[in-house]
């Protein structure tokens, strides 16, 4: 007859096996639905490489010498197609260009719609926001992943009488919080996301498990105080570690708050990491038999890191303050290509000026020029915090030298982007940016624009729509933003600047400062600076409008492939651009082929 000390080892490994298959089960649930979503994006991978650069771009970055689009003004190649039709010619003289009709070779990127037609009405509902930030589409992903989870806890067991169930559903969710942590993220680029769009479902993710972990945890904990067995219990190596384990997880959770992220980043940043080297030998000395979900947590850590130094490059950075703004414009001279416009690139300062601890620190910006074009590799830092702060100090000691100002930077990257979101594949484009958000706007008008030069855009019409709190803070970009628009010369450009500071000194940057009573003020030809906040449904309106409308020449004959809308900036903006798109009318979306969205914010 069996004792019951083995009656109990029998049960307990039963019910082991009864919820390492359950949660073998949902994890089979969860990754076969990530796998239908990836199957579902293959069109727009195959839409994304139906472009040659883009085979190349986006991964690691580079020098390439600058190539100078082929323009043709011979009329002999068959396959040479006119770019610029008769309209277009007309727009053009209209507008005061200088150039020859060129003819280039047409090569249009393939566009793919995110969704069917038919499911536009659901893709424009699952954007709007209901919580804090978060849109329905995200919300609707959290509460799916969520009940996979109760349903993995609750399934024929009862936290309070198996405490094994917890467990299980916690360390069964390791390697898909560690996947969706990775800046070189797997399942990121199995959807087509980068890893910053994804980290919404790993911060939920990881506050179930540790919820998870805690039920597993309390059980135990009462029953040993109820048995008065604790003091003794709690030592045994076995329970020690998990003790160890558990109250890490706990350390994690607590700087993970959006508290300490805003206002001590390197605390949650240092908080997170050791937490984590604690957490994955002390789980298994808790539990061997949790090894392979261990060891997949550091295959896929192992591997990013890897990653992580293959993408990186040392490099001489120029680093100047930008007069009469807040922000420092660094260049990387030996960089100019191998990113996506959107994307962005980690960044650490190798100067003991950045203060002796200031090497470790790496933050993101995103790349504000645009890629194999014969700018080199800049971001432009706003001053915000402690680094960024050092960072225009010392580039304000170092002068406007050239020598001197020149510093050794680590640049990591690319990340991030629009992924399989082809703005030149779109009819029309309309870009959204919010104070520093400009570095998108910037990146993304440039790349359209010398696009457009090589045959390579459909897009007919880019309206760019700037909101900045200080009017005098466009200053150093008027030169940039009026050569663009000069350059624009078969794809209109419009930039609408808007200031929602009263102007408290005159606008230094206009002929006569006083022209600012007249609002609002027309800097060139297609720019005007606006008081109040932007008018954001016009922007579409015009940019539909131009889309659907014909004076494109070749472009014409393609189709109307919809309207790109890119925002970066605050997530209040964001809210007021997915609005402003849900507001126009489905008629019209569907005139234009549709409207898609890529939002961009600052933080996570
Ligand atoms: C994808 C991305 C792209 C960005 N692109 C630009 C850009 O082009 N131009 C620009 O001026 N700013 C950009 N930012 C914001 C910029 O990274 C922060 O302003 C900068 O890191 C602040 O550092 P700090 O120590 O000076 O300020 P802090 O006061 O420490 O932080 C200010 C804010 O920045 C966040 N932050 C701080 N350090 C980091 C970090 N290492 N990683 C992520 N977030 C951090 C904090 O959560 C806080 O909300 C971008 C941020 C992200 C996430």
């Amino acid at each position: 007859m069996a004792s019951p000390a083995t009656n109990i080892t029998t049960q307990f490994e039963q019910q082991l096996v009864k919820s390492t298959t359950l949660v073998f089960h949902v994890n089979l649930f969860i990754y076969a639905a990530i796998a239908l979503v990836a199957l579902f994006r293959i069109p727009h991978l195959v839409a994304l490489f139906g472009t040659p650069s883009e085979w190349y771009n986006g991964h690691f970055l580079r020098y390439s010498p600058v190539k100078q689009p082929k323009v043709s003004r011979s009329n002999t190649s068959n396959s040479a197609r006119t770019l610029v039709g008769e309209d277009t010619h007309h727009d053009r003289k209209r507008r005061g260009g200088e150039k020859d009709v060129s003819e280039v070779e047409v090569k249009y990127p393939p566009h793919t719609a995110v969704v069917p037609r038919q499911l536009r009405t659901m893709l424009s509902l699952s954007r709007v926001r209901i919580l804090d930030g978060y849109s329905i589409g995200q919300i609707s992903i959290l509460a799916m992943y969520f009940y996979a989870l109760v349903y993995a806890t609750f399934f024929k067991s009862n936290p309070f009488t198996d405490a094994t169930r917890p467990g299980w559903v916690a360390i069964s969710q390791f390697p898909l919080i560690f996947a969706l942590a990775q800046k070189n993220n797997i399942l990121g680029s199995l959807l087509g996301y980068g890893y910053e769009r994804l980290n919404y479902v790993h911060r939920f993710a990881a506050k179930l498990v540790i919820l998870a972990a805690n039920l597993h945890a309390v059980y135990y904990l009462y029953r040993w105080t109820a048995a008065g067995t604790f003091t003794e219990l709690v030592v045994r190596p076995k329970n020690a570690w998990g003790m160890v384990a558990l109250i890490f997880m706990n350390i994690m959770y607590f700087f993970s708050t959006s508290f300490w992220r805003n206002k001590a980043y390197n605390v949650f940043l240092w908080t997170h990491s050791i937490s984590m080297i604690v957490i994955l030998p002390t789980t298994y000395l808790h539990q061997p038999s949790l090894l392979p979900y261990v060891l997949a947590c550091v295959f896929l850590y192992g591997a990013d890191r890897v990653m992580r130094l293959f993408k990186t490059r040392i490099a001489t950075a120029i680093v100047i303050p930008l007069p009469g703004t807040d922000i420092t414009h660094i260049e990387v001279p030996s960089l100019n290509a191998g990113w996506r416009p959107g994307q962005h690139v980690r960044l650490r300062i190798l100067s003991r000026r950045m203060g002796w601890l200031g090497w470790t620190e790496v933050h993101p910006f995103t790349i504000a020029s645009a890629p194999d074009s014969h700018d080199c590799l800049i971001v432009m830092c706003k001053q915000s915090g402690d680094w960024t702060k050092r960072l225009g100090l010392m580039s304000k000691e170092r002068g406007y030298v050239d020598s001197e100002s020149k510093v050794k930077v680590w640049v990591e990257g690319p990340y991030g982007g629009p992924g399989r979101m082809m703005f030149a594949s779109f009819s029309a484009a309309v870009l959204i940016c919010g104070g520093s958000g400009i570095t998108f706007g910037l990146t993304m008008m440039q790349d359209l624009l010398a696009k457009d030069l090589k045959g390579e855009s459909r897009v007919k019409y880019v309206e760019l729509v700037w909101v900045t709190q200080d009017a005098n803070s466009i200053t150093p970009l008027i030169q940039l933003f009026t050569t663009l628009i000069q350059q624009s010369v078969y794809c209109p450009l419009r930039i609408s600047v808007y200031y929602t500071k009263p102007l408290t000194s005159k606008l230094t940057f206009l002929p006569d400062p006083d022209a600012a009573a007249h609002l609002p003020i027309t800097l060139h030809h297609n720019f005007t600076l606006t008081p109040g906040r932007p008018r954001i449904g016009r922007a579409l309106d015009a940019a539909i409008m131009r889309a659907v409308s014909l004076g494109a020449g070749h472009k014409d004959s393609q189709g109307i492939t919809g309207l790109a809308v890119g925002v970066c900036g605050p997530t209040g903006l964001a809210d007021d651009v997915v609005r402003a798109v849900s507001a126009v009318d489905s008629a019209r979306k569907d005139q234009v082929g549709g409207i898609e969205i890529h939002e961009e914010t600052f933080g996570w």
